[in-house]
């Protein structure tokens, strides 16, 4: 865990959050500034900056990152109608939390291509 990391803090229960979903790998919570009926955000309890620094040996953690995200959809009904999958990564996606981070947005219309 990274002391000073918000969300390390939110996974590891200092800091609270609405808890979506949660397993030994990943924590997944709603997203304080929703854009979407359903805005869920995906972390994994371990600390990794971004996705540009994932590789092959977090192959396990991406996997159980998409599980919480299907699972998500199906509880709230999108995994038919649809839903977007956002990974953001640097200032120029607006990254703004150094902690990886899957976005699950779902319950509208999703634009595309986006903003
Ligand atoms: P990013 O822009 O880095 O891809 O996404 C970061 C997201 O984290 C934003 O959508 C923002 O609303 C959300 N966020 C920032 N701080 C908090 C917080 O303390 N609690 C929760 N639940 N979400 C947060
Ligand atoms: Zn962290």
């Amino acid at each position: 865990m990274a002391e000073s990391c918000l969300f390390c803090r939110i996974a590891s229960g200092e800091i609270p959050a609405r808890i979506a979903f949660q397993d030994e790998t990943v924590v997944a919570f709603h997203d304080l500034n929703p854009q979407a009926p359903t805005h869920v955000l995906i972390v994994p309890r371990q600390h990794v900056a971004s996705v540009d620094a994932m590789g092959p040996e977090h192959g396990q953690l991406l996997g159980a990152m998409v599980g919480a995200a299907r699972r998500i959809a199906r509880e709230v009904g999108a995994h038919e109608s649809g839903y977007r999958l956002v990974v953001n990564h640097g200032p120029a996606a607006g990254q703004s939390v150094g902690h990886v981070h899957m976005h699950v947005l779902a319950g509208r219309k999703l634009d595309w291509p986006p903003g």
